[in-house]
């Protein structure tokens, strides 16, 4: 274990313990469901968006401590930005995820979500830390489009 890694280690269980924007909001907000069933990971988002703003979210999570931390660690990326920011945020994570050796320069503008990286040695945890990525990328689907949001399952 390298000092990086202990304080990856660190920050995803601090995410874990005490996930950020937990819970709820009430309608009209945007609900999207998303699942992982090969690790049983499983959320639900709620999105409020305003002036091209990601106004407020809040996420319900059940599912491994990877799930959850990315979760909050995403929530904590997101949380107030221009949907356009937001976009290459996600962009930039998932880049990050799956260049397959090391991570690509701008992983380092993601903050503490770098400490995800970590997870690139276990490549079946990968869509447990990508769940919540891909839920947000249904949501501002919908949030453009006006239309529903599908529920989110990685396979
Ligand atoms: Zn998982």
């Amino acid at each position: 274990m390298s000092v990086a890694d202990d304080l990856y280690r660190e920050i995803i269980l601090d995410h874990y313990r005490n996930p950020r924007y937990k819970g709820e909001l009430p309608p009209p907000a945007l609900k999207v469901e998303g699942a992982n069933p090969l690790c049983g990971d499983e959320l639900v988002m709620y999105l409020e968006v305003k002036d091209n703003h990601l106004a407020d979210l809040r996420i319900k999570t059940q599912g491994c401590s990877i799930s959850c931390a990315s979760t909050s660690m995403m929530a904590e990326a997101v949380k107030g930005k221009e949907l356009t920011e937001i976009d290459k945020i996600i962009e930039q994570f998932k880049e990050m995820m799956l260049q397959k050796n090391g991570a690509p320069e701008s992983a380092e503008e993601l903050g503490d979500l770098e400490a995800l990286q970590g997870v690139k040695k276990y490549p079946v945890r990968i869509k447990c830390a990508l769940l919540p990525w891909n839920t947000l990328i249904e949501a501002l689907k919908a949030v453009r489009s006006h239309k529903p949001a599908e529920k989110v399952i990685m396979e």
